[in-house]
């Protein structure tokens, strides 16, 4: 009986081991030196001035959103075809979400949909405060309009690239933050790069870095000049604001910074078995994912939509097909919207047509750094039979 391919997992190189080993050798498991050289390498790279990293990009998003002053009575949006954590965020701050439907082509938020929405909510007085546009797949939104949008309705953006480290748009490296407040990264063993569980948030802006390193840590300084009153000695803090326990361990930075060093090798192997599968796959009744030219993503998916009038199976049938086969092939994303607990605060299905109708095509195929090109054999065969 042959193996099951996942649709993602990590890749960790005897490098990676000997970095975390290397930490539990030394002074530092937390708030040691690999947190630094973690978040300098990552900043660095993409060309940001401040990173922080914490322990999830979860985290990441709800300080993101703290930072940018998201709070009760606010509004903000993001796109439904995402994992929950980019509506959660903002929920956490007690705001009141709404969602922004998708485009067909790339399944990002849909710019024509952004525009109306914001025409519209400037007459009824519900504009957001903040907008999270999420790189699906790895594939840049179209950020210069959006930045453009931002000025002109006067909201924040964050930029969810969980999927998207190693990514371009134009001449900017994703985690630039040339078109956003702050951007966030994901480093769960199933994204570009992993740190086990993690998070990042970049920012050129030295307020909100400040900012975003208190809520990391309890709301906690021991910067003197923004206390109410003279350091007591030198073991002195105060906590100036509610903060959390966000932190990341030593020996996940240290893992993270290892994996750095890899981020291009396995962007450029994520482009190659994409390209295979646009090959194999196109004459087949099937929607390969469709690139705008400004971006050059980071292939953290790849995941084609079933043109289900041209073939004799379900949606369903399809996956249990692949399934059989060993194919552990995946969907991203369940609309948020349709969720029970959002369907509890007001939304209901319909809402968002084009991301509900993505919902009844797509399948995401394995992906990932370590994927080999017999097993993407396999899997190309599985769809094969599977959609004729
Ligand atoms: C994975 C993911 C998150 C959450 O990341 P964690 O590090 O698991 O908290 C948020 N948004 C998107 C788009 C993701 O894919």
């Amino acid at each position: 009986m042959s193996t099951h391919i996942p649709y993602g997992r990590q890749s960790i190189s005897k490098d990676d081991i000997q970095a975390v080993v290397a930490v539990l050798e030394s002074d530092w498991l937390t708030q040691g030196p690999s947190i630094e050289r973690f978040e300098r390498a990552v900043a660095d790279y993409c060309g940001a001035k401040y990173a922080v990293a914490v322990n999830s990009a979860t985290s990441a998003l709800h300080i993101a959103c703290l930072a940018a002053g998201l709070g009760e009575n606010d509004i903000f949006w993001t796109s439904p075809n995402t994992f929950v954590a980019s509506a959660n965020c903002g929920l956490y701050c007690r705001a009141r979400v709404d969602f922004v439907d998708i485009d067909p082509r790339t399944y990002n938020l849909s710019l024509e949909e952004l525009e109306r929405k914001l025409r519209l909510a400037k007459t009824t007085g519900k504009l957001p405060k903040v907008v999270i546009p999420v790189h699906f797949a790895g594939q840049s939104c179209a950020m210069d309009r959006i930045a453009e949008l931002s000025k002109q309705y006067g909201f924040t953006i964050i930029e969810d690239a969980s999927h998207a480290i190693g990514g371009r748009y134009r001449a900017t490296r994703i985690g630039s933050c040339a078109y956003s407040a702050m951007t966030v990264f994901s480093f769960h063993p199933v994204k570009i790069i992993t740190t086990g569980e993690g998070g990042m948030v970049l920012t050129n802006n030295p307020s909100l870095y400040d900012k975003l390193v208190r809520l990391r840590s309890h709301g906690i300084t021991r910067d003197p000049s923004l206390m109410e009153e003279e350091s007591h000695g030198p073991w002195y803090y105060q906590q100036i604001e509610l903060g959390f326990n966000y932190r990341m361990t030593d020996l996940q930075a240290a893992l993270g910074a290892s994996q750095m060093k890899r981020l291009d090798e396995f962007v450029a192997r994520r482009h190659f078995l994409s390209s295979l599968y646009d090959k194999e796959l196109q004459d087949l009744p099937v929607i390969i994912p469709w690139q705008h030219d400004d971006a050059y993503s980071a292939f953290h998916l790849y995941v084609i939509r079933l043109r289900l009038d041209k073939i004799g199976r379900s949606h369903l049938e399809v996956f249990e097909a692949l399934r059989e086969r060993g194919i552990l092939a995946s969907l991203h994303y369940i609309p948020v919207h349709t969720q029970p607990y959002y369907r509890e605060i007001g939304f209901m299905p319909g809402d968002f047509p084009e991301a509900e109708k993505y919902y009844q095509e797509a399948i995401s195929l394995p992906l990932y750094f370590g994927l080999s090109e017999v097993d993407q054999e396999r899997v190309i065969d599985a769809v094969r039979e599977a959609v004729q």
